[in-house]
């Protein structure tokens, strides 16, 4: 799918729109949701421009995908959801109903989650 840059998290990062922030570095944006469904609910995006996992996979470097996947270890263990547990989901396409077309992993936790999704 090709992306579009008008979506909301490509906003966020060219800074036309605001976002609490969580951690930032050169491959690697991640902020709170701004509907959260658990006491720690962070998303965590790739600066580069890819729509899906599978795009992000098969496009993006092997710097930009270790940054991504440390990123999300780091914010977990600094927000104490470490040893307890949290999830990590990513949506996509109509039926996973992704409603942001900009590859991001929710990090959610605090809470049970119970079994199904959050
Ligand atoms: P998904 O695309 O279905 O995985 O979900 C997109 C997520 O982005 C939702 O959980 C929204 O609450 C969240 N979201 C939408 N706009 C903003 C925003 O401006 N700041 C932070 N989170 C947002």
């Amino acid at each position: 799918m090709a992306y579009d840059d008008s979506n909301i998290f490509a906003r966020i990062l060219r800074g036309e729109i605001p976002c609490r922030k969580v951690f930032e570095d050169e491959h690697v944006l991640a902020f709170d949701d701004i509907r959260p469904l658990a006491p720690t609910h962070v998303l965590v995006i790739p600066k580069g421009h890819y729509t899906s996992a599978q795009d992000f996979a098969e496009a993006a470097s092997e710097a930009e995908i270790v940054a991504f996947v440390r990123a999300i270890g780091r914010i977990a263990r600094e927000r104490g959801i470490d040893a307890s547990g949290h999830r990590l989901l990513a949506n996509h396409g109509a039926d996973g109903r992704q409603e942001v077309p900009h590859f991001h992993v929710h990090l959610v936790g605090g809470r049970d989650l119970g079994r199904m999704l959050p």
